[in-house]
């Protein structure tokens, strides 16, 4: 049984798609006005392994994420650069790709917003027509949150307490209530627009999710995802539009909602704004995407995770730790006698119920390298049979199908580097840090650095 947390009941409930093994996924995806940072990424790595998961477990995840190629930051950028909005949005679609490409992201389908306006468009009539929506002349349309009692449903807040839902977008002193949010702005300054009945103009911030999702999946859905800071007011408008839209109540919308929580930088939540963010692309110039996507599955998706070298230093020996074993797996020939199998068979058991139990890849990680740290020596000494080899190797084939971290290739290390890392180990078991130091100058003069991590010791270049 798979369980997940459910943001609108919170609780963790037992995944039941609405419709047998189908699941439809939608997710929050970029708006495209500069490359993504590490945080953006957790969220997108960690619904790529999501949907690869549950695909690993039989389900046919209808997997989509859109792309907000309008918008006021999109506009204010162009601006600034004397680029058109539109182009220069193709220009950060494009990069957004590459980049996902780049960090083993495969698993969604892309779609850009100003390729539903006649979907927006159609929303913000029914919404209109049915006396949920009003015009404000020369301004926009807004959404009357006195309509919709249920306003709230998600966030757990109330539409009197939706003052912080302001953005410049929504700011009107013409509005009917101060938490009414624009579904369409009038075409003003030259601004990018498109012809409409209700009036030329563009969608407001929250209104292409909802139309994306009505067009593919229709007014019901099973799962939302989307980092925590969409909650609100993001997430509640979308909730309060499309069930304002459909006539439905807020827990027949999107079955499950999931937020994934803020990569940290010193502690405090990493944005663009605070200017406390490392872009993706350069990390990956660092650090093979293997390690990323280790790092950001490394922590519960839903707890804070920090960045720093550290971190990140302690995920390249942990991939390496992996990347070894698998190496030394397909060079094993097999012809020892001790059989594994059963321990084979107990750590898979325990990574998929760590995995069905909230997508706890840290949990799974950890029975990974119970493995390892068991069977190295075994598999050093070449003395398993032929069927463990197999399933050991089977097993972490799995593994890299669900989460993508095993890479194909990493630098060499040279065997006699390797054997004085090993010989330095059982040195620093055995308390002996006077010949462990020696060792490590040994290490050094030959151009490597041993860095000690808690997944063991990391080799580098000097
Ligand atoms: P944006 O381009 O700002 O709309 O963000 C794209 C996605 O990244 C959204 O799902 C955000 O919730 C998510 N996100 C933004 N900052 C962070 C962060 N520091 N950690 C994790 N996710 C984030």
């Amino acid at each position: 049984m798979i369980k997940l947390y459910n943001t609108i009941t919170r609780t963790k409930e037992e995944l039941v798609p609405r419709n047998n093994k189908k699941i439809q996924m939608f997710v929050c995806g970029p708006t495209v006005y500069d490359y993504v940072h590490i945080g953006n990424a957790r969220t997108f790595v960690f619904f790529d392994v999501v949907a690869k998961y549950l695909r690993y477990r039989g389900y046919e995840v209808d997997y989509i994420q859109n792309i907000t190629d309008i918008d006021n930051k999109i506009i204010e950028r162009a601006q600034k650069e004397n680029a058109d909005p539109l182009e220069y949005a193709k220009k950060y679609t494009e990069i957004f790709k590459q980049d996902m490409e780049a960090l083993g992201v495969t698993s969604p389908e892309y779609k850009n917003a100003t390729d539903h306006i006649p979907e927006v468009i159609t929303q913000v009539k029914t919404l209109l027509d049915k006396g949920n929506a009003y015009v404000i002349e020369g301004d926009g349309i807004y959404f009357d949150l006195s309509t919709f009692p249920d306003y709230g449903k998600l966030s757990g807040r109330t539409a009197s307490m939706a003052d912080d839902a302001v953005s410049r977008i929504d700011d009107s002193d013409k509005k009917r209530n101060r938490g009414d949010f624009a579904l369409w702005k009038f075409s003003q300054d030259g601004d990018p627009s498109w012809p409409a009945p209700v009036g030329a103009g563009r969608p407001g911030w929250h209104i292409e999710d909802t139309a994306i999702t009505e067009k593919y999946f229709g007014p019901q859905y099973d799962i939302h995802g989307g980092g925590q800071d969409l909650i609100f007011p993001h997430h509640e408008a979308e909730v309060t539009q499309q069930c304002a839209a459909a006539n439905i109540k807020p827990k027949d919308f999107v079955k499950y909602w999931m937020h994934v929580a803020f990569v940290t930088n010193k502690e405090r939540k990493m944005s663009k704004s605070l200017g406390n963010f490392e872009m993706a692309y350069e990390l990956l110039k660092k650090y093979p995407k293997e390690v990323l996507r280790f790092y950001l599955l490394s922590g519960y998706y839903r707890s804070p995770l920090d960045l720093s070298d550290k971190i990140l230093q302690q995920s390249e020996a942990g991939i390496r730790r992996i990347y070894e074993f698998v190496q030394k797996a397909s060079l094993a020939n097999g012809n020892g006698e001790e059989s594994i199998e059963e321990r084979i068979k107990e750590t898979r058991q325990k990574f998929f119920d760590a995995m069905d139990d909230d997508f706890n890849a840290p949990q799974a990680f950890a029975s990974v390298f119970g493995l390892i740290r068991e069977i190295n020596p075994a598999l050093t000494a070449d003395s398993l049979d032929k069927n463990s080899v197999k399933k050991a190797k089977e097993f972490l084939n799995e593994v890299d199908t669900m989460l993508g971290i095993i890479p194909s290739k990493l630098e060499k290390i040279p065997d006699e580097v390797l054997e004085l890392v090993e010989k330095r180990e059982k040195l620093r078991e055995e308390k002996n840090w006077a010949e462990a130091d020696k060792i490590r100058a040994q290490i050094e003069e030959m151009g490597y650095r041993v860095d000690d991590t808690i997944y063991g010791p990391l080799v580098t270049r000097r």
